[in-house]
């Protein structure tokens, strides 16, 4: 299982997900041929990605999802109401999913997971590798961290989680107010704090990467935010990578894990 991002923050989310021989795009926060363009950079044909994952119809999520499916007929899972906010798509190419049920896409079974944001019907992202067992979370886009969420991005393969602000650059940052409440709100988006809180609480023995989504440019640095996540990763004993994901390029393969430490035991 591995992963690339094709670009994280707020102009525009896309990301890639790979588990044997399946390829899931979670968000297309990108045009078309923008999304083209940093696939190839990667040697990844769109006709490989299974299906496009929408966590919420905010336009730097949602911005290439109608476009994408035009061009290569990916189909496009997410809540009704996410799936309702995306102009343009044709009803036979959607999916509308119950958050908590499972759905399978290829090796892959889906969970999505809601999320407080300031969206319809916004969710996090659970992937599990049928054949594998491997299992990856995609978080970006919360206000906080609801107790569902929490509990389920334990004993993962591949966490990409959102690490939005530093509390003090937003506090003292070019916002103006009613901005900075928003995006410090429970509906707006995790502040470094708040990620390092919760990657301090989960179990990461099995963590092969952790990759920092959504960083601001304004009240955020990639330098901060991943110091402090690594500290709270060191902290719960996790030894992975800690990388924040760029906005203007695509970044990876993180993780690229083949087999798990308990599936080789069994093995012998
Ligand atoms: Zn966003
Ligand atoms: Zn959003």
């Amino acid at each position: 299982m591995r992963a690339w991002t094709l670009g994280s923050g707020s102009r525009g989310n896309a990301i890639v997900i790979e588990c044997g021989s399946t390829r899931i795009l979670v968000d297309a926060g990108y045009p078309a041929r923008t999304l083209a363009r940093r696939l190839a950079t990667a040697n990844i044909a769109p006709e490989s990605i299974s299906a496009v994952v929408v966590t919420h119809e905010h336009i730097d999520h949602s911005r290439g999802v109608a476009p994408a499916h035009a061009r290569w007929a990916w189909q496009v899972f997410g809540t009704a109401g996410t799936l309702a906010g995306i102009d343009a798509l044709p009803t036979g190419s959607r999916q509308a999913i119950e958050p908590g049920t499972p759905f399978a896409v290829g090796d892959f079974d889906i969970t999505l997971v809601r999320v407080p944001h300031d969206a319809t019907a916004p969710t996090a992202v659970l992937l599990t590798g049928r054949q594998s067992g491997f299992r990856a979370a995609v978080a970006h886009d919360l206000g906080m961290v609801p107790d569902g969420l929490r509990g389920a991005l334990s004993d993962l393969d591949l966490l990409l989680l959102e690490s939005n602000h530093d509390d003090h650059m937003l506090r003292t940052g070019p916002y103006p107010a009613f901005l900075q409440q928003r995006i410090a709100s429970r509906t707006g988006h995790l502040s470094n704090h708040q990620t390092a809180e919760l990657v301090g609480g989960l179990k990461v023995a099995t963590l092969s990467a952790l990759v920092l989504l959504h960083l601001s440019e304004k009240n955020n640095t990639p330098g901060i935010a991943t110091a402090s996540a690594k500290q709270a990763l060191q902290r719960a004993g996790g030894r992975c990578p800690v990388t924040a994901a760029p906005q203007g390029d695509i970044a990876g393969p993180y993780g690229d894990v083949h087999r798990r430490p308990q599936q080789l035991a069994l093995a012998i």
